[in-house]
């Protein structure tokens, strides 16, 4: 991979700005490993002085590891929700969820995250934030969860006009974040969201990790909420409300 964490920094690092700060020491055992951007482990530099091979990050393929980033290795678990049932709060959350949901569905379609999103997908996350009790976590942020939604979608169709191109993408947090909870409890480092990118596979109907050509970081920057209302077309509109109907009659 071309993208990791700074050995002891919390900031994303290409591999030549890798090589420019700790080029110089490139000694075997020496040097200091960048990490995964999502599992945190650290990674191996692979041909750091090849002039027929570009140098990137790996993930020690010998060890087996629970990251979307390495070749065969398995996907992290789902985000879970510590939360107790409860219907009162969780209608309350979300029906403050559905009185901005314009926003949230405007967010998820920015250009960084799934331009295509249908309204039908849109609506089927709310159902599976519901299924996984998400509205019922207390003081639940609002600006939290599109980005869990995201990462509760799975393998999405990408498009094209994707500067980088590829056919599937999928949505992850970093491991820090293993249950909702860690999206609101305050912390050193906040949090990090990324997109990954999948060839198309020609055997299977979804691709899988060895399909991941490319992975960039998603902002979860706060403030999407206070802009004017977005535009949503006439269609998704009465599609939205209609499906909201349905559901509660
Ligand atoms: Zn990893």
């Amino acid at each position: 991979m071309k993208l990791a964490l700074h050995p002891n920094e919390a900031r994303m690092i290409t591999v030549q700005s890798y090589l420019d700060e700790f080029g110089d020491g490139l000694a075997p055992g020496r040097l200091p490993q960048a990490r995964c951007p999502i599992c945190h482990r650290p990674l191996l530099l692979i041909a750091a002085r090849s002039a027929r091979i570009r140098p990137r990050f790996s993930h020690d393929t010998h060890k087996r590891a629970r990251c979307p980033l390495v070749r065969n290795g398995d996907s992290p678990e789902e985000i879970t929700v510590a939360a107790q049932p409860d219907s009162l709060l969780a209608e309350r959350n979300l029906n403050r969820f559905l009185g901005k949901w314009q926003w949230h569905l405007d967010l998820m379609r920015h250009a960084h995250c799934v331009p295509s999103l249908t309204i039908h997908r849109f609506i089927s996350l709310i159902d599976v934030a519901t299924h996984r009790n998400l509205w019922a976590y207390p003081d639940l942020r609002e600006e939290c969860v599109p980005f869990v939604l995201l990462s509760y979608a799975g393998f999405m169709r990408g498009e094209r006009g994707y500067r980088t191109g590829g056919s599937w993408v999928r949505f992850w947090f970093d491991a820090s974040v293993r249950d909702v909870s860690d999206l609101h409890v305050p912390r050193p480092h906040p949090p990090l969201f990324f997109r990954t990118h999948y060839a198309r596979p020609r055997a299977t109907p979804l691709p899988a990790q060895h399909h991941l050509f490319h992975i960039e970081e998603v902002s979860l920057a706060p403030g999407f909420l206070d802009r004017p209302v977005p535009q949503v077309s006439v269609t998704d509109m009465e599609a939205f409300w209609a499906r909201l109907a349905r559901r509660r009659s």
